[in-house]
C-alpha cells in the first residue's frame, strides 16, 4: 500500500494491520553515459511496484527519498551529492517519524551504494530507538542470483542497465559500450578518486544487458525480497 494514495482515516485504519513501513532511497547521479541519472530510484520503485502487488497488505511504502550520498561518482556531471552527516541526519529523522507513527518495522529499500555507510548509522540509531529495521542493497544481498542472469554486473553495469531497460528501454542504451575494470581499488581514498575507480562513470559489462536480462533479474529477486522481509517478521516476533 501506498502512503502517497490514502488520506488520514485510511491512514488511521491501515496502523490497525500494517506494522512495516519501506522507505524507497535512491540517488541521482551518472551511470555511465548510458543509463537514466535516475537509475537509482527507478529501479528501487520497480521493485517495490512488484513487492506492493505481492503483499501490499501487510506493508506501507512511504514516498522516495531521491537524494543521497555518492563520494565515489562526485567528479561526475548529474549527480546531486549530499553529505553523509545531512544525509544520514534526514534519513534517521524520517526513520524516527515512521516510528512514532506507529510502525515498529522499518524497511530502508536502497538503490545506491553511496548510501550504504549513511544507512549503517541510520538502521543502528532507529534500533536503539526501539524499532526494528532492515536494509535491502539489492545489488549486494541477492548477488549470487544475480550473477547468473547478469554476469557484468556492476555501477551502471549488465545488472542495473538491464534493470532500467526493463522499466522502459528509452531509459539506457547499450550500443557501442565496452567492458570496464574498476581502475583502483574501493578501500582506497582520495579527491577525484571516482574518476578512476568507475572509468566513464561505470564498471561491469553493460554493452550485456537486455530488457529481457532485466525482466528475469525482477522475477528472481522479487520472491528473495519477500521471503526476507517474512524471515525479519518470523525472527523478531515478541518484540513488537
Ligand atoms: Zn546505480
Amino acid at each position: 500500500m501506498y502512503m502517497m494514495d490514502i488520506n488520514r482515516k485510511q491512514f488511521s485504519e491501515v496502523k490497525k494491520s500494517i506494522k512495516t513501513a519501506i522507505i524507497p532511497i535512491g540517488m541521482m547521479e551518472a551511470h555511465g553515459p548510458h543509463a537514466s541519472l535516475g537509475t537509482d530510484v527507478l529501479i528501487p520503485r520497480e521493485f517495490l511496484r512488484r513487492i506492493d502487488a505481492e503483499m501490499g497488505e501487510q506493508l506501507l511504502i512511504g514516498a522516495e527519498i531521491p537524494y543521497g550520498r555518492s563520494f565515489g561518482l562526485l567528479p561526475f556531471e548529474g549527480t546531486i551529492d549530499v553529505s553523509t552527516d545531512a544525509f544520514s541526519n534526514y534519513v534517521y529523522e524520517v526513520g524516527k517519524e515512521f516510528y512514532r507513527n506507529g510502525f515498529p518495522y522499518i524497511v530502508l529499500f536502497n538503490g545506491h551504494g553511496g548510501n550504504i555507510p549513511s544507512l549503517q548509522i541510520v538502521t543502528e540509531k532507529l534500533a536503539e530507538l526501539g524499532a526494528i529495521v532492515m536494509t535491502i542493497n539489492w545489488w549486494l544481498d541477492y548477488r549470487h542470483t544475480i550473477v547468473e542472469i547478469t554476469p557484468g554486473f556492476g555501477h551502471g553495469g549488465e545488472d542495473e542497465t538491464a534493470l532500467v531497460l526493463a522499466i522502459d528501454k528509452k531509459l539506457a542504451y547499450t550500443e557501442g559500450l565496452q567492458p570496464q575494470e574498476f581502475g583502483t581499488l574501493p578501500n582506497i581514498k582520495y579527491h577525484g578518486w571516482g574518476k578512476d575507480m568507475f572509468p566513464d562513470a561505470y564498471s561491469g559489462d553493460p554493452g550485456a544487458a537486455t530488457a529481457e536480462k532485466g525482466h528475469k533479474l525482477f522475477e528472481a529477486l522479487v520472491p528473495l525480497m519477500i521471503k526476507d522481509i517474512e524471515i525479519m517478521w518470523n525472527t523478531t516476533r515478541g518484540r513488537v
